[in-house]
């Protein structure tokens, strides 16, 4: 059985980024039956809020992309307690006592030799006297992996094949000196104990997991298939940070962004293949595949997404949206008429907003000085009576015959003075919906 996890940590609100990588482990375990995991990562209490943990819930409901299984790693800390005592009776595990300033300083001394920056180990040579005194004079030390300097290789199912040489890699330190345990511990302690089969992650994470890889080994577990895309930026090409809010998912659905016109865009930005408007879950399912995503880092450009918005939206019939246009102020009883006037013209919900507004309060009208004696007597021929899907057929006949106008020098002008913009719904359907015809005061 596949199963995947999204594992954000609650740190700020979910960007676009973000729910790239949410999607592609969704997709991967929807796409085959298996089981769909949302873990928060929140060992880190001081970073952590309650807040983002119920934000970031909200946008995956908002989204469609539920989950399984709930799981918080501060839930968990015992099982993270035990695989540090396996870790540490193997003697992968070790204290070391170093300051940030004299790391800093080994590190600058290390570059100035041109040597890698590679933690040198100097803890593994205290004497347990040492050890003692470093514990009287600093308090506890942090405790740090072990590596193999071997390589680690792995097919990576976007990357390809991949190869990190672990010589060059500082021994990680996995608990900290106040004795709280760091991600790329609980990460693995996770993913074995949930029996995860996929990681698919941000590219970001590709030396983490040379480490990971032997943290799972030297905890006797299976390795998972791993997967690193590439980071998303925004259009300058700079990257995107919860911490800076940029591209967060919940201002996208403030601005009327549709679940479906996202996730669309998401499922294949970043292939080769051109971005479709998917209008259900199965379809985007069937069209996604993790391989024919890139390598190189992805632009995202949130305008891509207002068109997008707007076919969904024309997919859409009255009762998928009944209760959106009631929370607009339309009323029941026109807001059937209204979503099928508009539902072509418009690229978000809020768009029906602005329509309303023509309809209900009339246009500021539109009239190029070479029309205004055309409009003048059009608007004096307007039929009286109930207004109807005709009546604009009517109407334009008889301008038509009455004035010698025809075709867009006829009916552009008749549009522009009646709802204020040039372009807009079929105007047989506009009509009986217009309950002010302001341009009307000005030809009286
Ligand atoms: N909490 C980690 C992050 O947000 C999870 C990374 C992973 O998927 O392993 O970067």
């Amino acid at each position: 059985m596949t199963i995947t996890r999204f594992a954000p940590s609650p740190t700020g609100y979910l960007h676009v980024g973000n729910l790239r990588t949410a999607l592609m482990n969704f997709l991967i375990a929807r796409k085959v039956g298996g089981c769909f995991i949302l873990r928060i990562d929140d060992t880190d209490p001081n970073r952590s809020q309650e807040s983002y943990v119920k934000a970031i819930q909200e946008d995956l409901d908002w989204l469609g992309l539920h989950w399984n299984r709930l799981e918080r790693q501060s839930d968990r800390l015992d099982k993270y307690y035990n695989s540090v005592s396996d870790l540490r009776n193997n003697d992968r595990l070790y204290e070391a006592f170093e300051t940030s300033t004299e790391l800093e300083l080994k590190r600058k001394k290390q570059l100035n030799a041109g040597q890698p920056p590679v933690y040198d180990r100097s803890a593994l040579k205290l004497t347990e006297k040492e050890q003692h005194s470093f514990r009287q004079e600093r308090g506890n030390g942090v405790w740090r992996f072990k590596l193999d300097h071997q390589r680690i290789t792995w097919c990576d199912q976007i990357l390809g094949d991949l190869s990190i040489d672990c010589s060059s890699v500082s021994d990680p330190v996995l608990i900290r000196q106040d004795g709280q345990f760091l991600y790329t511990l609980a990460s693995v302690v996770d993913d074995l104990d949930m029996g995860i089969t996929h990681v698919v992650r941000g590219s970001d994470h590709v030396t983490n997991t040379a480490i990971q890889v032997q943290i799972i080994k030297a905890l006797g577990g299976d390795v998972p298939q791993f997967a690193h895309h590439s980071l998303l930026t925004d259009t300058r090409g700079d990257a995107l940070a919860k911490r800076l809010g940029t591209l967060a998912l919940r201002d996208l659905r403030k601005k009327g962004i549709e679940p479906m016109a996202l996730l669309s865009l998401l499922a294949r930005l970043g292939t080769s293949k051109p971005v479709e408007l998917r209008t259900s879950m199965d379809e985007l399912i069937d069209g996604f595949c993790l391989s024919e995503f890139g390598t190189s880092s992805t632009k995202f450009d949130e305008s891509d997404l207002y068109p997008l918005t707007g076919r969904y939206l024309q997919t859409l019939p009255f009762s998928a949206v009944s209760s959106d246009l009631s929370a607009l102020g339309i009323p029941s009883s026109v807001a059937e008429q209204v979503w099928y006037a508009v539902r072509n013209n418009i690229e978000t919900l809020n768009d029906v907003r602005f329509w309303w507004a023509i309809f209900q309060d009339g246009a500021e009208p539109l009239i190029d000085d070479r029309d205004r004696t055309f409009i003048c007597q059009a608007i004096k021929l307007l039929p009286s009576g109930p207004v109807d899907n005709n009546t604009w057929k009517l109407w334009t006949d008889l301008v038509k015959s009455e004035t010698g106008r025809k075709g867009r020098e006829l009916f552009m002008p008749l549009r522009k003075a009646l709802t204020g913009q040039s372009h807009g719904p079929d105007m047989s359907i506009v009509m009986p919906l217009l309950h002010v015809i302001k341009v009307r005061d000005l030809v009286e």
